[in-house]
């Protein structure tokens, strides 16, 4: 069942964090009963265990430090559709691609509407990573969608989940085992970035983002939904941030509007992030085919769906209207609304990420250093983001630190992706981000917002937060390692 991990399982060691681990064997499970059998050998044997799925993870949750790598890429099949009290859900094993899950959707004219992330990751890894995507504004974040689970604690326990069933109180939650997960009162006084059980929670979203730290998901039900029949894609580009703060401010207000509820995605990228774009579009054969990106412009893309077209239409006027009175020039916007146009334009995302990876390795291999990528994923509240803005504008700027601004903008979820030139940039780097995540944790944000945690960054968490928030995770994780 297990293999020596060297030496043609060297690339399964390394995630897109670009950090390297190590590793003694390695074991692709095909089923749920195959991955059981491992984690409680494993956990006889107290080997560490590391879970994988397509290692897309930009924080290194999927490197291993030691033991044995449990990799679910070869559980990848659909195994079928089922309806739950009307709702049409896809069954799949954790480790089907969100690619596979969308054409298999598709051929029965549905979608698995959040879109959470890179295509090519897993559902057990978008699951465990709690994964959100451009259309998070509407859809939330991946597992929300997530209807029942096939759960395996770490020491081989199998549990089935179903949303509503497990759902914790006061003093905690019931476990499918028949056991009970006990959470002292104090820990509801701790800060929201500490990630513990709420009251209300379902199991369900309490395990997601647990990042194979509390077991492996093996199988999923995924909710799906009809594609609505109509969507524009929008880039508005702006000369300043004046514009930006008006026009976002606007948008804010908008958004609890019937018509304003048609926006799904709003994506911010800053000039530094659209020379990027711009300059890979030069070069590469996707990205060639957006038009030219203006110079010394930010973007914000908007989408709009839903079903009625003249509802999207008048939508898409008043999102003009609101981008005028900002101060933006109507003629500097791009609007499209086929399908394959608006992928085009969702690409920038995506690309937006990739190439940020490429700068941060080449900064770190010019120092000399591993190519970690030295980025914000923070999640702070909504009505800040101006505060927010500010905030990191005024950092790179007394820092002299170059940076990239991105990611989904109403929700107050942007990345600031520092590329130091320098070693004391470097330290200037990870000092700003301390700062940064200070106020986050002030405003009970998130100090990790969608990315996870992973290897990279559990020293700036640590740094963060309170002793009795790493001391609670330190419990829970021994619960579920217990037998
Ligand atoms: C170009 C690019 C764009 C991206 N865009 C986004 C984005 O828009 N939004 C976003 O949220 N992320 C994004 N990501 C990050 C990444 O794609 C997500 O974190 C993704 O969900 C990871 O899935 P994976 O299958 O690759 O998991 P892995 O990287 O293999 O693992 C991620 C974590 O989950 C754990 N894990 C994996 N499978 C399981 C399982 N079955 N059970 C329990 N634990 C498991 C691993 O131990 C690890 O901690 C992007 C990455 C890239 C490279």
């Amino acid at each position: 069942m297990r293999e020596p991990v060297f030496p043609q399982y060297g690339s399964f060691l390394k995630d897109e964090s670009g950090l390297t681990g190590e590793a003694e064997q390695i074991a692709f499970p095909e089923d749920a009963a195959t991955l059981a059998a491992l984690m409680s050998s494993a956990a006889k044997e107290g080997l560490p265990v590391t879970l994988q799925g397509s290692r897309t993870g930009l924080v290194g949750g999927a490197v291993p430090a030691g033991g044995l790598i449990i990799n679910l890429s070869r559980m990848n099949s659909i195994l079928g559709f089922a309806e739950r009290e009307g709702q049409k859900l896809l069954h799949v094993e954790a480790g089907v691609t969100l690619e596979a899950i969308e054409l298999a959707a598709a051929a029965k004219g549905l979608s698995f509407r959040p879109d959470p992330t890179e295509q090519t990751a897993t559902a057990g890894g978008m699951f465990a990573a709690g994964s959100a995507g451009p259309n998070g504004l509407r859809y939330g974040a991946g597992h929300t969608h997530v209807e029942a689970l096939r759960w395996v604690t770490p020491r081989g326990g199998l549990w089935r989940i179903n949303r509503g069933e497990y759902i914790f109180g006061e003093s905690g939650c019931p476990l499918p085992d028949g056991g009970r997960l006990r959470c002292p009162q104090e820990w509801a006084l701790l800060p929201r970035a500490a990630r513990l059980p709420e009251k209300g929670q379902d199991l369900i979203d309490f395990l997601a983002g647990s990042e194979g730290r509390l077991g492996a998901a093996a199988e999923l039900w995924l909710k799906l939904f009809p594609q609505p029949a109509g969507c524009w894609g929008v880039v508005y580009f702006m000369a300043d941030d004046d514009i930006l703060h008006h026009f976002s401010r606007a948008l804010l207000d908008w958004h609890e509007t019937a018509a304003g509820g048609l926006l799904s995605a709003a994506e911010y990228f800053d000039q530094a992030t659209l020379e990027l774009l711009e300059k890979a579009r030069l070069e590469s054969g996707s990205l060639k085919k957006l038009p030219r990106l203006p110079a010394g412009r930010a973007a914000l893309y908007l989408e709009l769906a839903g079903d009625d077209h003249s509802a999207l239409e008048a939508a898409l006027l008043d999102s003009y209207r609101l981008f005028g009175e900002a101060g933006g020039d109507e003629d500097e916007t791009w609007s499209v609304n086929s399908q394959a146009e608006v992928e085009r334009l969702r690409l920038m995302g995506h690309s937006a990420t990739e190439l940020i990876n490429v700068a941060s390795a080449a900064r770190a291999r010019e120092q000399q250093l591993a190519p970690t990528r030295l980025e914000t994923d923070f999640a702070a509240p909504p009505e800040k983001l101006t505060q927010y803005m500010a905030m990191y504008r005024t950092g790179l700027a007394e820092s002299g630190v170059q940076g990239c601004l991105y990611g989904h903008l109403l929700q107050n979820c942007l990345h600031v992706a520092l590329l130091p030139r320098t070693v004391p940039e470097r330290e200037k780097s990870g000092a700003l981000m301390l700062y940064w995540g200070e106020q986050v944790l002030r405003d009970n944000g998130l100090l990790a917002g969608k990315n996870g945690v992973g290897k990279v960054k559990q020293d700036f968490i640590k740094k963060l937060l309170p002793p009795e928030a790493l001391e609670a995770w330190r419990t829970l994780e021994d619960f579920f390692a217990s037998p």
